[in-house]
């Protein structure tokens, strides 16, 4: 008899239904547009170094190792998240990590059926307060992970660099700078964090810059459920030229803007559950996506950071499928936008899925 039973990050479904649900969605060949690198850290490792670099006692439990690192529950505001991940930088202590995590991170998401993968970073978070490490020494570390991957595992997998709201222009022009210097193996740029409290504005010039190099732009916007949520949309439309959105769910409360960014072919990076978790969102049930495939807004599944939240991008899909009714049918079109507006090489994307 089909019962309840909970999903991870606490999303109840029938279990008859997640199971018919996980037998085809894991092989469903799937493109994933927004991933953080050191977001999706593995589990394991990260378990690893915390226990070798002496930062949580040899004898702690599993269940403490998981409060330590993971984001199981939704939190309230960014602290949290930024513990988290700033407990990731400490342990990415030198090239040969960050490469092994960059290996993994492309071998967790083959496995979840990925095959056209874009992963986002940002060098001056990795490098932290570590002047031995340069940001040439991050950028091949993480190339080296990819290439190792792919010897196993073939997809095409690229890079995004990310520049930080609250960051002063000197940084984010360093940044930009180097990604330009580097646009042979850096295929766009991205705004993240506080979009609360830091508008894009100020850094419209270096957008403009990275663009004219010809990088790819797309910009973290829409996420928090914040009064100006549509304004930060706009902001990265009109003023940063971005032509993907990461998030965008608030969009939602926006009818003008949503008939735009329909008309205008945009695609939104969709990321459900870390919406749950950092309270972007109330519940997976309120979650949008219809809303927005009904407007005819063009829209990407992805995990966002599948190392912290403990969830895979399989997850997501099943989350869409039971509680939204995603068919097989919305997942291939969720997925040929997807491939459509990958910032990858034309060739790369379309080997890796078969031409
Ligand atoms: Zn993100």
């Amino acid at each position: 008899m089909p019962g309840k039973r909970a999903g991870r990050a606490g999303i109840d479904r029938p279990a008859a239904l997640a199971y018919i649900g996980i037998m085809n969605i894991n092989a469903l060949p799937k493109v994933e547009l927004h991933r953080h690198v050191e977001g999706a850290i593995r589990y394991a490792t990260m378990k690893e170094w915390v226990l070798e670099d002496r930062l949580i006692s040899r004898d702690a439990t599993e269940e403490e190792l998981r409060d330590f690192i993971l984001i199981t529950k939704p939190v309230d505001g960014l602290k949290v998240f930024l513990e988290k991940f700033g407990l990731i930088h400490r342990v990415l202590t030198g090239a040969d990590r960050i490469r092994r995590m960059a290996r993994e991170a492309c071998e967790d998401a083959h496995a979840e059926g990925v095959r056209v993968l874009e992963l986002r970073y940002s060098p001056v978070f990795i490098q932290g307060e570590r002047q031995n490490l340069t940001f040439d020494q991050i950028h091949g570390a993480l190339l080296d992970g990819l290439s190792d991957a792919k010897k196993t595992c073939p997809m095409a997998a690229g890079l995004i660099g990310i520049l930080g709201r609250e960051w002063d222009l000197p940084t984010a022009s360093r940044a930009t700078e180097f990604f330009i210097a580097n646009r042979d193996t850096v295929i766009g740029m991205d705004l993240a964090n506080d979009e609360a409290n830091f508008t894009g504005s100020r850094f419209a010039g270096l957008f403009r810059k990275a663009r004219e190099a010809g990088l790819h732009l797309t910009v973290h916007a829409g996420e928090s459920d914040i009064p100006t949520s549509s304004q930060s949309i706009r902001s990265a439309l009109e003023e940063l030229g971005a032509e993907r959105i990461g998030h965008g769910v608030q969009i939602y409360k926006d009818p003008a803007l949503m008939d735009d960014v329909a008309r205008r072919g945009i695609l939104l990076e969709l990321c459900p559950t870390s919406n749950l978790l950092t309270r972007s969102i109330a519940s997976m049930d309120a979650y949008p996506i219809r809303q927005l495939r009904a407007a005819g807004i063009r829209v990407s599944l992805n995990a966002d950071d599948p190392g912290v939240f403990d969830y895979d991008l399989n997850h997501e899909y099943r989350a869409m499928a039971d509680l939204h009714g995603l068919d097989e049918a919305d997942f291939a079109a969720i997925n040929r936008d997807a491939l459509a507006s990958s910032f990858l090489p034309e060739k790369e994307k379309r080997n890796a899925l078969g031409g």
